[in-house]
């Protein structure tokens, strides 16, 4: 770049979503998002909603929203954070609890995401090797840190782990935040809210763009003790007081307020996803032990990014990571059933 302002622009490698293809037909198993409409009742939230109210700037404490969590939950208003999507809710954590000069600490595979904060916040750290069989070591984690980053169940490998590895590893980390990303937590892994009256370092994370099909709002939340809570509002409204729009604050209430829904589609989604593992395997892949909405897949004949491309070429999108140890590896979400026999279908004439 040729300019006299260039170098004293920002330069860094930036976090790259799954694409979203719009041709007609797709089958799209590339983002983790939910194959089911949201609750009915955020259908309804949306035709009710008042636009006049538009014209007024939004609760910049989500009330409405954070007594809906709090209560579902079994905990204090003043123990839920809200954010603009999850990713939002972990860039403000990072900006608020690891701000020491240690490295921080997060498995050698896990969200992508977590490195480009590192980078943009210009916060170190460390990763922790997973086992061959992707599984967490807690042990690796003994040792001074900036603090703790452990997605549960982790991502792309789906792997959750039990609720006494996380606490080991709160055990062994009280000098330190440590944060458990929770995205997937709802398709059959165990929550850490449990642990939530023990530490009061722990921070937990979730979003409504999996399990509640609204990937589209843009809402997440966290869940922590009234001094991580407190930190974190602080930050937030030190940047932006409005990150949760007035509509997302109804919509989401709505969602989080229908259990019955929330967990007759989650189910669904769990039952798929077994039967999918098993169709696949019949295929030859070995398929690593799911609590998410998808299945991360390797073939022991097949090249992973030729099998990506072939399906690609069939407007059939799974993802791949061209990322040392996984680069043999399909991300696949679990659609709904149809969707997921065009799948297998389809692997079946590619591999044959
Ligand atoms: N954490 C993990 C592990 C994820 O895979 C994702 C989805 N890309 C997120 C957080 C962020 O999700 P959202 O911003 O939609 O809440």
């Amino acid at each position: 770049m040729n300019k006299p302002f260039a170098d004293k622009l920002r330069k860094i490698a930036s976090y790259v979503p799954g694409e979203q293809p719009q041709c007609a037909g797709r089958i799209k198993l590339n983002a983790n998002e939910n194959p089911y409409p949201p609750s009915p009742r955020v259908a309804a939230a949306l035709r009710d909603f008042d636009a006049a109210t538009l014209a007024f700037y939004p609760d910049a404490n989500a009330h409405r929203l954070k007594n809906a969590l709090a209560a579902q939950n079994g905990l204090k208003a003043s123990q839920v954070f809200v954010g603009n999507g999850s990713d939002d809710v972990l860039a403000l954590a990072f900006q608020s609890f690891f701000c020491s000069d240690q490295p921080i600490l997060y498995p050698d595979i896990t969200y992508s995401f977590y490195p480009v904060w590192c980078g943009l916040f210009r916060v170190p750290y460390e990763t922790v090797p997973l086992g061959a069989d992707f599984r967490v070591n807690p042990r690796a984690f003994d040792r001074r840190s900036g603090g703790v980053l452990l997605p549960n169940p982790n991502a792309p490998t789906g792997i959750g782990e039990p609720l006494a590895l996380l606490e080991d590893i709160l055990r062994h980390n009280a000098d330190c935040v440590v944060i458990i990303d929770e995205a997937y937590v709802d398709f059959g892994a165990e929550s850490a809210v449990s642990l939530l009256p023990k530490y009061e370092n722990l921070l937990i994370v979730q979003t409504a763009s999996k399990s509640r099909s609204l990937a589209g709002l843009r809402v997440g939340w966290a869940f922590g003790s009234e001094t991580l809570i407190g930190t974190l509002e602080a930050v937030k409204n030190s940047y932006n007081s409005y990150t949760l729009d007035a509509v997302a604050i109804e919509a989401a209430a709505a969602s989080v307020e229908d259990d019955a829904y929330f967990r007759k589609t989650c189910k669904q989604v769990m039952d798929t996803r077994e039967a999918s593992a098993e169709a696949l395997r019949a295929l030859g892949f070995s398929i690593l032990p799911s609590q998410a909405n998808f299945l991360f897949a390797t073939h022991p004949q097949k090249n992973a990014a030729e099998l990506f491309e072939a399906l690609r070429a069939q407007n059939i999108f799974v993802r791949y990571f061209d990322l040392p140890r996984i680069d043999n590896y399909l991300r696949i979400t679990v659609g709904t059933d149809a969707q997921m026999a065009r799948l297998t279908d389809a692997l079946k004439t590619i591999l044959s």
